[in-house]
């Protein structure tokens, strides 16, 4: 886009100097805005909210209802039926009291409330994942009153100063004030994926297009790598992205892998249906030898249709979803797509990343080793204060020149504040720099006096896959020459040398280790002879394997500031300054949650970019690395081709040392090997594994907003047990779901068969209207059913191996229950049909001789309960469990018992549902007929108990 088609008014900001911008929008580099400044601006500008777009509008959802092909069946059959009713009425053969269009009206009635029932559901899931996603927004860091705080990103407003680092989705447009090595993915905006360097300090022709204008940074393009303060120009809907009006966090609705399946479902159905009516009417014409009961076969055909459709499954399936939706995040696990709501309980494997999700990312520092000597460091949290002991005795840290020195790489080299909030040390930033600053805190160093003596001019920053970082300092004193130059603070004395720059390095050890050539001796530096490096490594491997996170520092001087991008030369020949070792203390519900893992048949898998031995002490301590557990470095890994990982897989539980494409790999192998893979990650470089994997998970604490977006799930506390519930829970939607859906299906089944045997046995008329069918297949199948979505966990739930994603909906023998009870509910009602027709067809009956018809359907409904309380569990016996804990089951049961009998005995809903009176004997045999139903669900339970197999 060229500067001349922007609006009217619009300043060119990528033209302006930053102190010309700055002064434009009244705001301060360093200062920010103040909280009254700020308030004025959201009340001018408004949020910084994008106007959702793109999602489906109340028509279109309301629409889609339609376009299911069970409804249109029933359409189709409300058609016909009112044609059959059109033809009686007008050649007078109507049955004396019979309202015309009676069935027609119904059905579409139903129809229509049954979309709008879907309507409501569907409205509803998506207005609770809109609401889920709000909870996911992230926050974004600024400065405002001179203070770093975190704010909604609704909240920025023009003149903001925000803060960017590398994970970061930019949450306005704004104008660079400063860089770091800065880079900017701005696909979101002009499609190019090759990320963007940026610099703050140019000036840009006003012509500039808009993917060349580097100065200046636009919303929902993400950071890959740097840093940067930002002054905000334009938020919400005026920014680059607000003009193109895509939102990038518009909310998704795709159809689950439940949802297809429940279309092809339903075609099934609506063609199995098709063919067992024409085989009705073909037989019936036959065994009539002619057309002469055509009329009767028409009524059972359209009464067939009817009850071969669930009509109440779509609205149960979407509330069960959604209702496991909210469960999940009531545990701190919030579903970003829904389909891994029922997935999830497939999960075979987690992939975890060991800090923060396994341990407690709060980190102390316990041990420094300096020049040959092991220091014990005291103190909890991030409290400074604490003692420095050696050999059990209190030392002076002014004594020892080489920890000061160390102390200082810790506080310079450092991105973290550590801030007093409500009287409590807090850190803001990374918590393994937050606990290097409380070390240097507890000698009195503190960042703010090092950052005057050693301003920090570049950078090389921390990324996952360099393991390591840098920050180049001025040294103050010297530069400008003073008298203060030779009373330079002794911490750093004797590094100085005659250099202008100082650059601290810390990171991995091995990694800082191999790039150093003289080791700090406290007041000189020497040549690093072998065995002092054999000695290090040895230490190193020490604190690891007592599960210590460990950091190694070194320093170099420069003459001058090494060029941005320089990293891999300029980090070369460095001063070794020593070792710190902290301890990330496991959390500790994680132990149950991996015992309970193992149990379900998950195999947890630990995935970490620190030292193997660091990384194996904390999975021993957690049990994830069992006997023989092979642990697989990222260098080893590296050297494996794809084919020989693929053959390793299996076996490694602890992966260290790797980095985020390294994770793509193994997610990739895992699953070449069939494994059904839930992997964590935080960083920006982790978004393509989070992506790969089945499940992805992101963090909520640490994660970055990149990651966030890629991922299914986020995780609110960072916790791996957090994960562990989530797939509980997964396991018990999708139980769940084959539960209603058996009971469902097989009453669809048993309606079927009894409608289509009357005229075949040779009774007259249709037992059942299509009225009474939608009735029984919405009331009394949908509110049991609805209940039975909410039935807790069985005992057993996280005790068996998780079942394929992959597997249809009628694997483990639900086809074959549904078809046999389908089956059994028949043979029981068309037994009691025979014996209904036959008393109200004997010689002296005082009833209306159609009440036979009634008595089927109270004993369709009713058998029905019995079979949603029998269906609760696969394997206890109804007695063996606690009635209490479904009360929904029993209320459903209750309130459609009473409904039902509500429309046999208040006159007017008779009237309407076309039912007759049936006395209490009557009703009482219906009721022992229908008790065969429980009774025969809780013999097969007992059956397979006996033959010691698991029901499904
Ligand atoms: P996990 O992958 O389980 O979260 P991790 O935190 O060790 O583990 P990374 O954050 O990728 O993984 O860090 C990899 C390594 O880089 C660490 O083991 C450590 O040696 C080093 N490191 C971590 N944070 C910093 C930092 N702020 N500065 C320098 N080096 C760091």
């Amino acid at each position: 886009m060229s500067a001349n088609s922007l609006p009217e008014g619009a300043t060119v900001w990528h033209s302006l100097e930053v102190d010309k911008a700055l002064d434009l929008l009244d705001s301060n580099a360093d200062n920010g805005l103040t909280p009254q400044e700020v308030e004025q601006r959201l009340q001018k500008y408004g949020p910084n909210e994008l106007e959702e777009q793109g999602g489906r509008s109340a028509w279109e959802i309301l629409l889609d209802q339609f376009k299911n092909i069970m409804l249109l069946m029933l359409i189709a059959v409300a058609i016909i039926s009112g044609g059959l009713d059109l033809v009686a009425w007008q050649g007078g053969t109507l049955k004396p009291g019979e309202v015309p269009f009676k069935d027609t009206i119904a059905i579409m009635a139903i129809v229509i409330l049954n979309g709008i029932l879907g309507y409501v559901q569907e409205s509803r899931a998506e207005q609770a994942l809109a609401a889920l996603k709000k909870l996911s927004s992230p926050l974004v860091r600024v400065i405002r009153d001179r203070k770093l705080l975190d704010v909604a990103a609704k909240e920025i407003v023009p003149g903001d100063v925000m803060l960017l680092e590398a994970g970061v989705q930019i949450a306005a447009d704004g104008r660079l004030i400063e860089q770091s090595n800065l880079q900017v993915r701005e696909s979101a905006l002009t499609g190019e994926a090759e990320a963007v360097n940026k610099q703050a300090t140019l000036q840009l022709p006003e012509d500039t297009s808009l993917g060349d204008r580097i100065n200046v940074v636009y919303q929902g393009t993400e950071v890959v790598q740097g840093r940067g303060k930002v002054l905000v120009t334009n938020t919400g809907m005026k920014t680059e992205l607000g003009k193109i009006a895509t939102l990038l966090q518009s909310v998704e609705s795709e159809p689950t892998p439940l949802q297809q399946r429940m279309t092809q479902l339903g075609n099934v159905l609506v063609s199995g249906s098709l063919i067992l009516v024409a085989i009705v009417v073909i037989g019936g014409v036959i065994q009539a030898r002619g057309f002469s009961n055509l009329q009767e076969l028409l009524e059972v055909s359209l009464s067939m249709a009817v009850a071969v459709v669930p009509e109440g499954l779509p609205a149960v399936i979407t509330v069960t979803l959604a209702l496991g939706t909210q469960r999940m995040v009531k545990q701190n696990a919030l579903i970003r797509k829904l389909p891994a709501v029922e997935t999830l309980g497939s999960v075979t494997t987690i992939c975890s990343d060991k800090t923060g999700t396994l341990t407690q990312n709060k980190m102390v520092v316990q041990s420094v080793y300096t020049n040959n000597s092991t220091f014990r460091v005291t103190g909890q949290g991030y409290a400074p204060t604490g003692d420095f002991q050696l050999n059990e005795q209190k030392i002076a840290v002014e004594e020892y020149p080489e920890i000061s020195a160390l102390l200082v790489a810790c506080a310079v080299c450092n991105d973290s504040v550590l801030q007093k909030e409500a009287g409590e040390w807090a850190i803001l930033g990374d918590p393994t720099e937050g606990a290097l600053m409380t070390l240097a805190g507890k000698a009195g160093i503190e960042k703010d006096q090092w950052e005057s003596k050693l301003p920090r001019v570049s950078e090389f920053p921390f990324s996952s896959e360099r393991k390591r970082m840098s920050v180049i300092s001025q040294v103050k004193a010297v530069a400008t020459g003073d008298a203060s130059g030779t009373d330079i603070d002794p911490a750093i004395a004797g590094f100085l040398q005659s250099e202008q720059y100082l650059m601290f390095t810390k990171g991995s050890p091995e990694l800082i280790l191999a790039r150093c050539s003289q080791l700090y001796l406290g007041r000189h530096a020497a040549p690093l002879t072998e065995a002092q490096r054999q000695q290090i490594l040895a230490e190193n491997d020490q604190m690891a394997s007592k599960g210590l996170r460990v950091l190694g520092f070194a320093y170099k001087p420069f003459s001058e500031i090494p060029p941005e991008g320089s990293d891999e030369t300029s980090e070369q020949e460095l001063v070794w300054l020593g070792l710190v070792g902290m301890l990330d203390a496991p959390r500790p519900e994680v132990r149950a949650a991996v015992q309970e893992c193992r149990e379900a048949g998950i195999r947890p898998v630990m995935i970490t970019g620190d030292h193997q031995l660091t990384a194996k002490a904390i999975a021993s301590d957690l049990g994830i690395a069992e006997e023989g557990a092979r642990v697989l470095t990222g260098q080893e890994l590296q050297r494996m081709d794809d084919e020989e990982l693929k053959q390793n897989v299996d076996l490694v539980s602890i992966y260290a040392r790797v980095s985020p494409e390294h994770k793509l790999r193994i997610v990739k192998a895992l699953q070449a090997r069939g494994r059904f893979v839930a992997m964590t990650g935080d960083g920006v470089n982790d978004a393509p594994a989070l992506k790969q994997a089945d499940i992805g998970i992101a963090m909520g604490i640490t994660g970055t907003d990149v990651s966030k977006e890629a991922s299914d799930m986020v995780l609110l506390d960072d916790n791996f047990a957090t994960i562990v519930s989530a797939t509980k829970e997964g396991r018990v939607v999708y139980t769940n779901i084959r539960r209603f859906i058996k009971y469902i299906l097989g009453s669809n089944i048993g309606e079927v068969l009894t409608i289509a045997a009357a005229p075949l046995i040779g009774l007259g008329g249709v037992p059942l209207t299509p009225l009474q069918i939608l009735w029984m297949n919405l009331v009394t199948d949908g509110l049991p059913a609805l209940a039975l979505a909410v039935e807790p966990p069985e005992p057993d739930v996280m005790k068996r191996p998780p079942f394929s994603p992959r597997e249809s909906i009628f694997a483990r023998g639900l086809g074959a229950y549904m078809v046999r009870i389908g089956i059994v509910f028949a043979i029981i009602s068309i037994a009691l049909m025979a014996w209904a027709y036959n008393h109200t067809h004997t010689p002296g009956y005082q009833g209306d001789p159609d009440s036979w018809k009634t008595m089927v359907f109270t004993t369709l409904c009713i058998a029905q309960m019995g079979h949603a309380i029998a269906i609760r569990s696969n394997n206890q016996l109804t007695i063996e469990m606690n009635p209490l804990s479904n009360k929904f089951v029993l209320g459903a049961v209750v309130v459609t018992t009473i409904l039902q009998l509500m429309l046999v005995y208040v006159p007017p809903l008779r009237a309407f549902f076309g039912t007759h009176f049936i006395n209490g004997t009557e009703l009482a045999i219906c009721i022992g007929f229908s008790a065969l139903m429980f009774v025969w669900v809780e013999l097969e339970k007992i059956f397979f108990r006996v033959m010691g197999k698991k029901a499904v």
